[in-house]
């Protein structure tokens, strides 16, 4: 089976781990706060903070912002659960903007339109998650303005963007956003094995999230209720969580850093290649926005069914059946049973499902090889025409 994403590991990475595993610090030690310098280095952000997935990242970056009961959290349908979750985990409400025909990121328009309707009924949100999808930047300065006029903070989730750019900036240094998040799963574009990163340039945000990942503990003496008691001392004065990364996965990650650029260039050769062997078939292939550059995590194909006789399921059987490892993303959030019940859309989200109905994720990894990438061709033009 060609799966439709996959970690590369080389030398390097593996010497990497094995030297911080002969060395003194397994958690704690240089390597995390040595990742994050240089990632925030990279992208160009005054702060970052690594924790054990984006998942906790988000949720930090919520509890950071101050989200809580009785707040909303609105993101787009079309992104993992996680995306919604952290809104659930601080006790707010979840709800959902529709998505861009186009780009199938979150829409400034139906944003706009919502926040509008939400104004006159006191019901705006305090944290909006905006997700790049597939790694493709999303209309940053428009929702930024919008964070402005209607005052809510912004959390990009960058779980697909890390390496990418926007207007020529690296996604990450939070000049439209209060808090950006990388993902470091292995299928992502860099990978710890579990991992991911909050980056922010406010350095209250960044003070917050360093404690929320470490039991809401400071050793920070001004942070301090008062002077500390003896070099031993640490306060608790919040209630945090051990979201910590290892010194391994922050050496795996620094050392597959070396290699961002690489890899996300060798993810576009390959979409680009896609592009003109898809061509002719029945398809809307992704669009790029001519400002941005994607990070181009997921190459998402479109069936158009009305020329096509098979079914979305039958073509995506077929896939599979022939050795591709096909995925969908993603099932729109709202629809999830979970999300059905403790926090229904409130309004209905055409394009999401109208995605939903016609996606499909095609392999793509930066050791994708072209007689890879043909076979994948070929079995897409066999399920097509079946
Ligand atoms: C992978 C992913 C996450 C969660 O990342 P983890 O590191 O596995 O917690 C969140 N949001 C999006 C869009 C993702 O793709």
């Amino acid at each position: 089976m060609i799966p439709y994403g996959r970690q590369d590991i080389t030398q390097d990475d593996i010497d990497a781990v094995v030297k911080v595993l002969q060395s003194d610090f397994l958690t704690q030690g240089p390597e995390v706060p040595r990742f994050e310098q240089s990632l925030a280095g990279l992208v160009g952000a005054r702060h970052a903070v690594a924790v054990n997935s984006a998942t906790s990242a988000l949720h930090i970056a919520c509890l950071a912002l101050g989200l809580g009961e009785g707040d909303w959290l609105w993101t787009t349908p079309i992104t993992f659960v996680a995306s919604a979750n952290c809104g659930l985990y601080c006790g707010a409400k979840v709800d959902f903007v529709d998505i861009d025909p186009r780009s199938y990121n979150i829409c400034p328009v139906a944003l706009e339109r919502k926040l509008k309707a939400a104004e006159e009924s006191g019901n705006l949100p305090k944290v909006v998650v905006a997700v790049h999808l597939c790694g493709q930047p999303c209309d940053l300065e428009a929702i930024h303005a919008l964070s402005r006029r209607y005052g809510f903070k912004l959390i990009e989730d960058a779980s697909h963007a890390v390496g990418g750019k926007y207007r020529d900036e690296y996604i990450g240094n939070c000049r439209y956003s209060d808090v950006t998040i990388f993902s470091f799963h292995p299928v992502k574009i860099i990978t710890t094995a579990e991992g991911g990163m909050a980056l922010t340039n406010d350095d209250q945000l960044a003070a917050s999230m360093d404690r929320l990942r470490s039991h809401g503990i400071t050793r920070d003496a001004g942070a301090m209720t008062h002077a500390p008691d003896g070099p031993w001392y640490y306060q608790q004065i919040g209630l945090g969580f051990n979201y910590r990364m290892t010194e391994l996965q922050a050496a795996l990650g620094s050392a597959q850093l070396a290699r961002l650029d690489k890899y996300v260039a060798a993810r576009h050769a390959l979409a680009d290649r896609y592009n003109s062997l898809l061509a002719s078939l029945p398809l809307t292939l992704p669009w790029q926005h001519p400002d941005s550059y994607s990070g181009m995590h997921l190459y998402v194909i479109r069936l158009k069914l009305e020329k096509i006789k098979s079914s979305h399921l039958q073509v995506f059987e077929s896939l599979r059946r022939q050795g591709i490892g096909v995925n969908l993303h993603y099932i729109p959030v709202h629809t999830q049973p979970y999300y059905q019940r403790h926090s229904p859309a409130s309004g209905a989200l055409p394009e999401a499902e109208a995605y939903y109905a016609e996606a499909i994720s095609l392999p793509l990894f930066a050791t994708m090889t072209h007689a890879q990438q043909d076979e994948v061709v070929a079995a897409l033009t066999s399920a097509l025409h079946q």
